[in-house]
């Protein structure tokens, strides 16, 4: 199983956002893409840098506006707030009832939905690049390999068609799957990241041609917030075709593996026939945004069950932060599902 990686998408490099009331360290640092691409490397897996497929099919899925904003946000940005203000946006539209403006503080505001995605200097070329990684894996099966891993970073999950929102630009793993399109005329992405691939959902809930399904504790009461309720199922041609699976804050394995497997089976029954894994590591007990319990053992009994679908499957990296085990639950989920493709 190949890796695709660049480390071009280590220049976002966000020191501080707003939460609890309180500026506090970012959490989603290039140290994790390190981390995460040394566990690669000592694990003997090839690592391939994306080729550069353009922006057309970050444009297939993002608003085009919202993707060239992006490009040149950062330095008009810098050019009228000074090279030390911090690129978050102070002002929001509501509920989207308006007109973009062309001022660049209004611009924030309207692409971008809360404090956790300040533009540094490097911030487009990383998200681009960690969507082109995404692309490249997603390229990899359709080429024929039965499994491949994006070290996508920035990660993407919580991005919309229109707007960054929760440390993700732009949908990394949504961008496969729409991509995967072009081979299969039906895919399923899912996303066993901890928090809820909001995004995700939002960009697939009116399309048949892409299951969707999350699982994550309630976001009543759980970030990112608003999206991921499990009376959600999807609308028009999409009617039934996105899950919501919820855990409860404190689940350890036995419950997120339940979880799991009704996420499966669900995916069966859709009759997918490749998928997409919103993978994030953030699941684990010890991980800094922790609200379930998995260990290194649990996500070796996730890779097993996903892999046993036996479909064509993408692995894009989505959250995981600097916690102990970081590695060590990375290594556990890839070197099982490597074994277990193996085997079949
Ligand atoms: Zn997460």
């Amino acid at each position: 199983m190949k890796a695709f990686f660049d480390e071009r998408q280590l220049g976002h490099n966000p020191h501080t956002y707003f939460r609890r009331g309180a500026a506090m360290p970012h959490q989603e640092q290039p140290e994790r893409a390190i981390i995460l691409r040394d566990m690669l490397l000592k694990n003997g897996f090839p690592i391939e840098q994306p080729r550069d497929l353009g922006d057309t099919p970050i444009k297939a899925v993002h608003n085009p506006a919202y993707v060239d904003f992006l490009r040149d946000a950062h330095a008009r940005f810098v050019a009228d707030a000074g090279p030390e203000a911090l690129a978050i946006p102070t002002c929001h539209p509501g509920r989207r009832r308006g007109r973009e403006p062309s001022d660049i503080h209004g611009q924030l505001g309207w692409w971008m939905t809360d404090t956790s995605t300040p533009l540094t200097e490097g911030s487009w070329t990383a998200a681009y690049w960690s969507a082109q990684t995404a692309l490249a894996a997603a390229e990899d099966v359709m080429q024929g390999a039965r499994a491949s891993y994006g070290l996508s970073r920035p990660p993407g999950h919580h991005a919309m068609a229109d707007c960054a929102n929760g440390f993700c630009f732009f949908n990394n793993a949504a961008l496969a799957a729409h991509h995967m399109r072009r081979t299969w005329s039906k895919v399923a992405l899912l996303d066993v990241d901890v928090h809820t691939g909001n995004g995700s959902m939002d960009i697939f809930y009116d399309r048949g041609d892409v299951f969707f399904c999350s699982l994550h504790p309630d976001p009543k009461t759980y970030p990112t917030f608003y999206l991921g309720h499990a009376e959600e199922t999807g609308e028009g041609d999409g009617e039934g075709c996105t899950l919501n699976v919820l855990l409860k804050q404190g689940d350890g394995e036995t419950e997120v593996l339940r979880a799991l497997e009704r996420g499966l089976s669900a995916i069966t029954g859709f009759g997918a026939e490749a998928l997409v894994i919103s993978l994030g590591f953030d699941m684990a007990s010890d991980d800094p945004l922790a609200a379930v319990k998995v260990d290194a053992e649990g996500f070796s009994a996730m890779a097993a069950q996903i892999a046993g679908l036996g479909l064509p499957t993408v692995l894009v990296q989505e959250g995981g932060y600097l916690g102990p085990s970081l590695a060590n639950n990375a290594e556990a989920f890839l070197t099982r599902f490597r074994k277990e493709i193996e085997n079949q």
